[in-house]
């Protein structure tokens, strides 16, 4: 018989092996491999040394007498031999279901996490690093974020992000998150917004019977995680209470290495009676700050918005809102959206002319710092360089503060930008906006100049 020939009905001949054999015995007759027929002898290798030892001992005969049937012709025997070759192969196959066992079952344990994640957390499926545009407003911040979701607790931490509202510190929070939990399913994460923290601590420390046991159970919450994403740390200004149980949290995570992760709209120095202790301690990692995007940033940040649900557009449009939403990108996505939902409801296109009628930003250009302290000292007749220069005359003090009050407002850039344009240390751009901000609500004076100076700008 033709050695090629019998290769052939060799499956048949292990088909009919594992009908007569034991079930027991079916894995060591699978790992049979034919290797060659010479003289009626069918040699036939195994890498398991186990299945060579037992089949010979216990299943000879029989599988001699099926090869005979088989091959229809009497004398042929069976000479199983151990093989390492085979057994290497063997090994790297084990290995290979192993590891996709194990892939799939942190995979699973990934996506329990995540539901429990979004369900005890809110963690909202959007904000992942993925969904992240990154540009030059953002880079550090971003880049920073990926370092400790890669490396918890190993270099930065804490990490404190900051930057106005609508800038994505919530988005790059929770991306840190969504990685940990796909990446690494066994740390535990937890975020939370300071609200909800400050008023779970209230909640507890009510005086009850129980207010001890509470208590331990609310430190144990917060202290029994691996990352803690703590989110707005601003509202916790002049919460003394809970500034202390928060101290303590904070020592307690540190201690046992775990990553802390906080967000404000501010930096530490800027929250109003932040504990000394606390400042210090948000202080002691790494601050980063994010910024108002650039512009292509937000137009591609519209452009994924428009492309992810499907919707048609004029390029113009796009082009559009990107130039005039430039100070919060939560206004810049719900201009879009407000542009489609009327799109929607009228049956009509994506135009640029739509956009500008439900829009009505008008064609005003881009407000900067230099634009708003022209428009400002014109007001006050005074001139640019006063204001952001040291005179301390009762008006160009006021023109100062204007200026640097409607900066932060319309600009968003962070006081410490404020301050390098006006010249002045980040704390007297702060006050000065504190100042104007509280003003304007007696100062009817102070009120009007706001107001003038805003539709100067075409903000109002
Ligand atoms: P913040 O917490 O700073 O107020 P958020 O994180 O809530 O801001 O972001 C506001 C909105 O803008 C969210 O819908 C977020 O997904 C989106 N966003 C912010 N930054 C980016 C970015 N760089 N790329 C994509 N979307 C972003
Ligand atoms: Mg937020």
């Amino acid at each position: 018989m033709e050695i090629n020939e019998l290769k052939c009905s060799w499956e048949k001949i292990k088909e009919e092996l594992t009908k007569s054999l034991p079930e027991s015995v079916h894995p060591w007759v699978f790992s049979l491999e034919f290797s060659g027929y010479d003289n009626g002898v069918l040699t036939v290798v195994t890498g398991q040394a186990m299945a060579r030892d037992w089949l010979r001992k216990n299943h000879m005969t029989q599988m001699n007498s099926i090869l005979n049937r088989c091959l229809n012709s009497d004398g042929n025997v069976f000479n199983i031999i151990y093989d390492t070759n085979e057994a290497k192969k063997l090994k790297k196959e084990i290995e290979k279901i192993h590891r996709k066992e194990a892939e799939l079952q942190q995979k699973e344990l990934a996506m329990e996490n995540l539901s429990y994640m979004q369900s005890a957390s809110n963690l909202n499926l959007k904000y992942k690093f993925e969904n992240f545009v990154v540009g030059k407003s953002n880079k550090f911040a971003h880049d920073a974020c990926m370092a400790v979701a890669k490396n918890p607790a190993v270099k930065y931490n804490p990490l404190f992000i900051y930057g106005g509202s609508g800038l994505g510190k919530t988005h790059l929070m929770q991306a840190i998150g969504h990685y940990t939990i796909f990446n690494n399913p066994k740390l535990k994460v937890k975020y939370t917004k300071t609200d909800d923290y400050i008023n779970d601590f209230i909640s507890n420390s009510r005086k009850s019977d129980k207010s001890i046991e509470n208590m331990s159970k609310f430190y144990k919450k917060y202290t029994n995680v691996d990352i803690i994403l703590l989110d707005d740390i601003q509202f916790i200004e002049s919460k003394e209470k809970t500034m202390e149980k928060l101290q303590q949290t904070f020592d307690t995570l540190k201690d046992r290495g775990k990553q802390i992760v906080i967000t404000s709209d501010r930096i530490p120095k800027e929250i109003p009676k932040l504990t000394k202790a606390l400042c210090t301690r948000f202080e002691m990692g790494l601050m980063v700050e994010l910024l108002p995007p650039d512009y292509d940033v937000r137009y591609e940040i519209v452009k994924r918005l428009a492309n992810d649900n499907g919707i048609e557009y004029e390029e113009a449009v796009l082009k559009y809102i990107a130039t005039h939403y430039s100070n919060n990108i939560r206004e810049l996505e719900g201009a879009f959206t407000r542009v489609c939902a009327y799109a929607e409801m009228n049956n009509s296109k994506l135009t640029l002319s739509l956009a500008k009628e439900i829009l009505k930003c008008g064609d005003a250009e881009e407000l900067t710092f230099e634009k708003i302290t022209d428009v400002t000292s014109k007001y006050y007749e005074i001139d640019v360089n006063d204001i952001r220069g040291t005179a301390r005359s009762q008006k160009v003090a006021t023109a100062r503060q204007t200026a640097i009050y409607l900066s932060r407002e319309l600009t968003n850039q962070s006081f410490e930008n404020i301050g390098i344009y006006f010249n002045k240390k980040h704390s007297t751009a702060l006050y000065a906006y504190e100042q104007v901000a509280k003003r304007i609500k007696t100062d009817s004076e102070l009120n009007s100049a706001v107001r003038e100076i805003k539709q100067v700008l075409k903000v109002i």
